[in-house]
């Protein structure tokens, strides 16, 4: 049922891209929530993509899946993790979502022979989807993440949806504004102006911020927030400092010290509870420990989709980095990571001897050919070495092809993906999903969001989990080929995770007998690890890297 008088927060970012609006979002739903307020997010992507399944990890960072299979951007995993709570497809828009619906629309006569124009159309799409999001969710205020940077051409449509909104409803409307200010070395200040122009193109798109987040290597002092209060019309009480920190979870902390969830329920208008002291403090221990963790755990993570440039861009990986840290936290310690460039051992197998330096490897997602020799020589050698080994989808297709090859002999072993000439397709797609890869039809061919799967008895997953059924997250399109399943188990690999049908593979694993930890998920659990409940299969992993 609808709230009867739903709030909205509109986040928007001046001066630069990459100031954290998904992450002040993120923080913004927080403290809300943790003052009895239900609250849901939305992320709005400027782009025409109508999700992000079709986006290159590299250039774009990690493809969220959504339980729903909603192929989103990866602030929905930010959103997921700080609210802990599921989101679906209505919480997540890209320009081409909005045009989609709008032109669908059009076509079956549902605008009754009107001129359907860019402008008020779109914009009330967009309105439209906002307040399905809250509706849906029961939410008592909804936080909209507007992507882009203010002044741009790509987001001027959501800005006008949240000007049209905030005429609309004039007191359940209000603006945050994230803005950077930069410190230029060789002047050694801290410069308001590129602040100063970024709120005039605000007021530009006819809206006027409320909340000023203002990012900024150190603390903002007291000159230049009344300098900024001036010329960008916010009282100083609502400027808020945001120095960068160690960690993106110190945030929530941070803004409660300037008493924002005070600020933004009396803007707002709404009454909300004093802070829930008990989740309060399990938040606070949680950051605690992501400061204090003493020991380390080293851990290598090999893969394809690091170098940007000269840079490395783990970002591909956001959410099996925070998975990881969530657990190495909940035993005291701090996750190291080296990002190992698969294709390396193809051309140098010698340097395999390097991963013994590491306490764990975790090979994680990915698609197509290139370095997949490269990680399978690293399965074998973590196999071989008793190197605690956790692989993630593709890692875990890789288990099964090593398997095959080195231990069954099949030595052209291989998944349809990278040769499908190969005699032995141990990883196929399945028959339903050829038709419509035949038809070019790649995203209808992908297994996507929540299944269910049955574990087996006595395993490493069994006594991880705790349970027998479990239910995650996928996004793949082959899977273990059956024919080979009776072969490979007689061999000693164990399936411990199925369909609940038996028909698809979920888990691959070692006996702790023969490894350490040797296992690999079809789904990709890092989906849904939580900041206070970490995944017990991360968990599990990390207890044998702490004790290799
Ligand atoms: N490329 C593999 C598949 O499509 C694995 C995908 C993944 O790792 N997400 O099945």
């Amino acid at each position: 049922m609808a709230k009867e008088n739903t709030k909205y927060i509109f986040v928007v970012g001046g001066v630069i891209s990459g100031v954290g609006k998904g992450i002040t979002s993120s923080s913004l739903g927080l403290i809300l929530k943790n003052r009895g307020l239900a609250v849901t997010s939305i992320k709005i992507d400027p782009y025409i993509n109508v999700d992000a399944g079709t986006m290159n990890p590299t250039e774009h960072g990690e493809v969220f899946v959504l339980s729903d299979k909603d192929e989103t951007d990866q602030d929905m995993g930010n959103y997921e993790r700080f609210l802990d709570v599921n989101l679906t497809r209505i919480n997540y828009m890209t320009t081409g979502r909005v045009y989609q619906s709008v032109i669908e629309r059009e076509r079956n006569l549902e605008y009754k022979g009107k001129c359907v124009e860019v402008v008020p159309h779109i914009p009330q799409e967009v309105i439209r989807r906002i307040k399905e999001a809250g509706k849906k969710a029961e939410a008592d205020v909804v936080i909209v993440e507007v992507g882009g940077t203010i002044g741009e051409y790509q987001n001027m449509l959501f800005l006008e949806a949240a000007r049209m909104m905030k005429i609309e409803h004039p007191h359940d409307v209000i603006f945050v504004m994230v803005s950077y200010l930069p410190i230029p070395s060789k002047v050694g200040e801290m410069k308001t102006k590129p602040t100063q122009h970024a709120s005039r193109l605000l007021n530009g798109s006819g809206i006027q911020a409320d909340i000023l987040i203002a990012r900024a290597e150190i603390k903002l002092d007291e000159k230049r927030k009344e300098k900024i209060a001036l010329s960008c019309n916010i009282l100083p009480e609502r400027i808020i400092s945001a120095p960068d920190v160690d960690s993106i979870y110190d945030i929530p902390l941070n803004f409660e010290k300037e008493n924002l969830s005070d600020r933004l329920c009396s803007l707002l208008g709404v009454t909300c509870k004093k802070p829930d002291a008990k989740k309060w403090n399990a938040w606070k221990n949680f950051v605690r420990k992501t400061h204090n963790s003493k020991g380390i755990v080293k851990i290598a993570m090999i893969g394809k989709y690091f170098e940007t440039g000269d840079f490395v861009l783990s970002d591909s990986y956001l959410s099996v980095i925070e998975a990881i840290k969530y657990s190495a936290y909940a035993q005291g310690r701090k996750p190291v990571f080296s990002w190992l460039n698969s294709v390396d051992y193809e051309k140098n197998p010698a340097k395999l001897k390097e991963l013994k330096k590491y306490d764990g490897i975790v090979v994680p997602g990915g698609f197509g050919a290139r370095g997949v020799e490269g990680i399978l020589s690293a399965v074998k050698f973590a196999r071989e070495n008793k190197i605690p080994y956790l692989g993630l989808c593709y890692g875990m297709q890789m288990i099964v092809i090593e398997y095959a090859r080195n231990v069954l002999g099949l030595k052209d072993a291989n998944t349809r993906e990278v040769n499908p000439d190969s005699k032995n397709i141990v990883i196929d797609v399945m028959e339903s999903q050829k038709e419509h890869l035949k038809n070019n039809s790649y995203g209808g061919s992908m297994r996507l969001g929540a299944y269910k799967a049955i574990i087996k008895d006595g395993t490493v997953a069994r006594s991880a989990y705790g349970k027998k059924e479990v239910e995650e997250r996928h996004r793949h399109r082959y899977e273990v080929n059956p024919a080979y399943i009776e072969a490979l188990e007689a061999k000693g690999l164990v399936f411990s995770g199925r369909s609940p049908e038996g028909q698809l593979m979920e888990i691959a694993e070692l006996p702790k007998s023969k490894h350490p930890f040797f296992l690999g998920t079809q789904f990709h659990p890092e989906f849904l690890a939580r900041p206070l409940t970490p995944h017990p299969l991360f968990t599990a992993f990390i207890k044998a890297c702490i004790k290799k």
